[in-house]
């Protein structure tokens, strides 16, 4: 047993205490792990595009002051009554979707949107007595998507934590708990593109990317790269991207451009940029037929995907996808061993690195569209 276990532990965290504002690093207490939850204390934590999306609060649920993260790699400090599957010192990702392993999602092959512990944007508590975990002198401060992991220590439900190999270098894998399995997982898991197809990638972020890595993997000869921003396509190439579009160079719509590029269109598309109309014109780039578009980014709240029936009936799908489609405990530790094994490539999505006290610095590199993914430090090293 650790010394704190069972006690309130005083940390650093980032709150956020209002949209849009730096996050100010606080001393907080971090309550103990009840039932079926445990304590992590965090050493390394990502932002992805989310975590801003939900900070800059446009059009989403205002919910402040907050604490947001929840791309990480930790070490279970403590845990709650009932916890079976981990002790202390197991190497864990805390993930934004659980798996129970006991619902019908769970249970079926084809779900991973587990009913009790499915991303949920809007909850800032804990599912078991629907408080939080977090305090400033008694004053409660909200969870994020159950991980909160801009934090020393965090409490997160065993359904939310996944095992990994202890000898993964966590400041590498902690991507993997989110945007580089997302990518992956919708191109392999949900596009699946046969060899030698035409894929087209909208938004060419962390995601994106790795959506692109997915085509490359699955021997894709065309990998198409969609993006506003120039400074995007440098990164791509390194990616298996072999070809670039940047709709503001064009006046027609971007799909018609698609088209014509692809006679006819692409066969598979993934969508990972959060804007709806990027969404809309992923479907309708694909070709008629047999074309079938991905959509993984995380839109707007109030956004309203329109596009005209017939292109259903002429055979195009859509299909959408949380975390590419893994089930994060029974998946995960083998998208862990894949890097382990060198078949997939970490470190080139990571761009930046900052201590945990310039992790506002993290925010600013996202928000001017640079870089892929900046890895926060929590630890001395
Ligand atoms: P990012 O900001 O790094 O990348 C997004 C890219 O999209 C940027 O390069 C941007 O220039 C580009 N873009 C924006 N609007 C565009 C448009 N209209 N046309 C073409 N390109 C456009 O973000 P990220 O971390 O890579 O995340 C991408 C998206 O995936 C976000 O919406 C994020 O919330 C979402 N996401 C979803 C899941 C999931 O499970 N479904 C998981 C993680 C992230
Ligand atoms: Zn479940």
């Amino acid at each position: 047993m650790s010394s704190t276990a069972g006690q309130v532990i005083r940390c650093k965290a980032a709150v956020a205490w209002e949209a849009e504002k730096p996050l100010v690093i606080e001393e907080v207490e971090v309550a103990p792990p009840q039932v079926d939850e445990v304590r992590l204390k965090i050493l390394y934590t990502a932002l992805c595009h989310t975590d801003v999306f939900f900070w800059e609060a446009k059009g989403q649920n205002p919910l402040f002051p907050r604490i947001f993260g929840h791309e990480a790699g930790g070490i279970v400090e403590s845990v709650g009554e009932g916890v079976k599957d981990l002790k202390p010192g197991d190497h864990v990702l805390p993930v934004f979707t659980g798996e129970c392993k006991k619902c019908a999602h769970c249970k079926s092959e084809e779900s991973n949107l587990c009913e009790l512990l499915r991303i949920n944007t809007d909850r800032g508590v804990m599912l078991s007595d629907g408080k939080s975990r977090f305090s400033i002198n008694g004053k409660p401060i909200y969870h994020f998507l159950g991980t909160s992991s801009f934090s020393e220590y965090t409490v997160v439900h065993i359904g939310c934590v996944v095992k990994i190999n202890p000898l993964a270098p966590l400041d590498k894998v902690c991507i993997l708990s989110c945007g580089i399995s997302t990518g992956l997982g919708a191109t392999l898991n949900v596009a699946k593109p046969k060899k030698g197809s035409t894929v087209a990638i909208f938004g060419l972020g962390a995601v994106g990317l790795a959506a692109a890595e997915g085509a490359r993997i699955s021997g894709a000869s065309r990998i198409i790269g969609v993006d506003l921003h120039p400074n995007r396509f440098e990164l791509a190439h390194k990616f298996g991207v072999t070809e670039l579009v940047n709709p503001k160079d064009h006046k027609k719509p971007i799909q018609e451009v698609i088209a014509e590029m692809t006679d006819g269109g692409v066969d598979r598309s993934v969508e990972c940029t959060g804007n709806v109309d990027a969404m809309i014109s992923a479907f309708e780039c694909v070709h008629d037929g047999w074309g079938l578009a991905v959509i993984v980014g995380v839109p707007r709240q109030d956004a309203v995907f329109k596009t005209n029936p017939v292109n259903f009936l002429n055979g195009r799908t859509l299909k959408g996808t949380f975390f590419g489609n893994y089930k994060p405990r029974s998946d995960l530790p083998s998208v862990v061993e894949q890097y382990m094994n060198k078949e997939l490539e970490v470190e080139k999505f990571i761009t930046h690195k900052v201590p945990f006290s310039d992790i506002n610095k993290a925010f600013e590199y996202m928000l001017r569209g640079e870089g892929l993914r900046c890895v926060i430090r929590m630890v001395d090293e």
